[in-house]
């Protein structure tokens, strides 16, 4: 399958990156590790005149914690470096957990973070773990830049809230609000290159006492965008677990499955989803409790 014909720019900056947007706009695409934009261009989904690529541009493929200052993700960052960098056995643990699952090693070695996110996926495997570590993204344009939540980012398969003109420049996580731990867990219908039926990602942050500061929880491939099991995180709120097999879990387990509304498709029934959703949720609670637990 050949590629259409388009001009490829390789600016060395993002300003002149976010130039080159403002200039060409709808006729425009970025390109970050195009395991995205390849397959579309190649079935003809997409017919960009101009194919702005992002990989000259220094700095934006690592990620840096600041003490006390939480941490600053480039949106080139791969889903191989996330799953293996030094931050992945600390806070990033659970991103790191949703980065080793995509597709294959090739694929990982050249998917990106922002890529991920900008693709918006339902069954993004990056998007729960961001959703619990409560990430900012730094969308950029010719004029400025502006900050938003990544819960308000997703609007639908393919949607979400970036401009035409805008840039995703950064993802920043912030410290958490004492000790806290995550954990992923994404269950597909075989082994490799295995597209979620359903995933789930937990964060937990306790205080001195170990009881629970604040539970986030996040639901991806049960809806038209990854979502937030609020009624679960609720019912964990300020309660005192007695170590990581406490009933809390499977309780809280259960109440994400009111949460989410799956569908019924050839890879799986409605019911079938909503039995992943209460193990996936109490196994990942286990785990960072346990992680936890462990550190403290
Ligand atoms: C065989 C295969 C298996 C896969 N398996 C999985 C899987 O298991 N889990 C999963 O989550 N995904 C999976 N994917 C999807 C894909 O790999 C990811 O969505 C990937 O992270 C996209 O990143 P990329 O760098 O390749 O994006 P690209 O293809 O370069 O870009 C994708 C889109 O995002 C835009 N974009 C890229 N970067 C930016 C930016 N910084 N600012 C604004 N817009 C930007 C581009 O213009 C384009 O529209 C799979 C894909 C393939 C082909």
């Amino acid at each position: 399958m050949l590629l259409p014909k388009f001009d490829y720019q390789a600016p060395k900056s993002l300003r002149e990156a976010c130039a080159l947007l403002d200039e060409f706009g709808a006729k425009a695409r970025l390109l970050a590790g195009g395991t995205d934009l390849l397959v579309n261009l190649k079935h003809k989904k997409l017919a960009p005149e101009q194919v702005i690529s992002l990989n000259r541009i220094k700095g934006l493929d690592e990620a840096a914690a600041k003490k006390g200052k939480g941490i600053s993700i480039g949106p080139l960052a791969t889903a191989a470096y996330l799953a293996e960098n030094e931050l992945a056995q600390g806070p990033l643990q659970v991103l790191a957990e949703g980065a080793g699952r995509i597709g294959s090693p090739l694929i990982r070695n050249r998917a990106t973070i922002g890529g991920n996110i900008v693709t918006a996926r339902p069954a993004s495997d990056l998007a729960p773990p961001l959703l619990v570590l409560g990430a900012l993204l730094i969308l950029k344009g010719k004029d400025g830049e502006r900050e938003l939540p990544v819960e308000k980012f997703f609007k639908g398969p393919g949607k979400t809230s970036i401009k035409p003109k805008e840039i995703l420049s950064r993802i920043f996580i912030p410290e958490p609000d004492g000790p806290g731990a995550g954990a992923y867990l994404k269950l597909g219908s075989r082994k490799a290159l295995e597209i979620s039926l359903v995933n789930v990602a937990s964060f937990i942050e306790v205080g001195a006492d170990l009881s629970i500061k604040q539970a986030r929880i996040a639901l991806g491939a049960v809806a038209p965008v990854p979502v937030r099991a609020k009624t679960a995180e609720k019912f964990l709120k300020g309660k005192k677990p007695q170590g990581e097999n406490d009933p809390l879990f499977r309780e809280a387990a259960r109440a994400a499955v009111q949460d989410a509304s799956p569908i019924t498709d050839h890879r799986g029934s409605a019911e079938y989803r909503q039995a992943l959703i209460e193990i996936l949720t109490a196994r990942t609670l286990q785990s960072a409790y346990s992680r936890i637990m462990k550190k403290v």
